[in-house]
């Protein structure tokens, strides 16, 4: 995602302070205290400016959401996105400006119930497979954190990156629990929230891949 350098990006940062988690590290081992009564934590990997996280938050209060996202200039937008709603930011959403190569140091073996990758960079050029976020040493982490039931689903516009990503799960052994090259004219549809990019592409025509996973040896 490019983006123009952000104006006042400190203070705007400072003022959403509250939704943020700085040193995500710390919390390890300790999710659950933030909201005891959540049966479950699910991830957004890359959540840009935050419509598809904020709106399923606020469908799942049963729930603990964080979403991770790389570039600040980009998580500030997601953050003020989820400010701006008339109650604030949902109580069970937080963000984590950071890498999801640190996945594995931010949340405990067996924790997270649900990973999302929502139209991940595809990295087309073959010299930048390992950066997909679909690439073997990423479902490794995925695996690592996410409980014996966990599931990981992929969205994503690009027919190349998502045949790339139905073959690293079918390298690294995981299980296909639903998957389709047409998502909004599918049977999974009904659930469906939208992304920013899923809205842009979709209002092209462009078809929308989905696959819903879980971590070998389960079924
Ligand atoms: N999920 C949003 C959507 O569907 O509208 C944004 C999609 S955008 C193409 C991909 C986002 O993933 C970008 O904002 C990018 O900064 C973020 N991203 C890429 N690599 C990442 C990583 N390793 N860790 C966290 N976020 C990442």
């Amino acid at each position: 995602m490019r983006m123009r350098k952000m104006r006042n990006l400190e203070p705007r940062m400072e003022k959403c302070a509250a939704y943020r988690i700085d040193q995500p590290e710390t919390l390890r081992g300790n999710w659950r205290s933030l909201k005891p009564d959540c049966t479950a934590l699910w991830v957004e990997v890359g959540c840009g400016k935050g419509k598809f996280i904020t709106e399923t938050a606020l469908l799942h209060p049963e729930c603990d959401f964080i979403a991770m996202e790389l570039v600040t200039d980009v998580i500030l937008l997601a953050l003020e996105r989820a400010a701006a709603l008339p109650d604030g930011c949902p109580p069970n959403l937080r963000f984590i400006n950071g890498n999801a190569g640190h996945l594995t140091e931010i949340f405990e073996p067996d924790s997270v119930s649900r990973i999302f990758l929502n139209f991940s960079d595809p990295w087309p050029k073959a010299r930048h497979t390992k950066r997909r976020l679909t690439y073997s040493s990423f479902l490794e982490k995925y695996k690592n954190v996410l409980t014996s039931d966990g599931e990981l689903i992929i969205k994503t516009d690009n027919d190349d990156f998502f045949d790339f990503s139905l073959s690293e799960l079918a390298r690294c052994g995981w299980t296909i629990c639903a998957v389709t090259r047409d998502l909004h004219n599918s049977t999974y549809a009904a659930d469906n929230v939208m992304t920013e990019y899923e809205t842009a592409f979709s209002a092209r025509g462009k078809n929308i891949n989905y696959v819903l996973a879980r971590i070998p040896g389960e079924s």
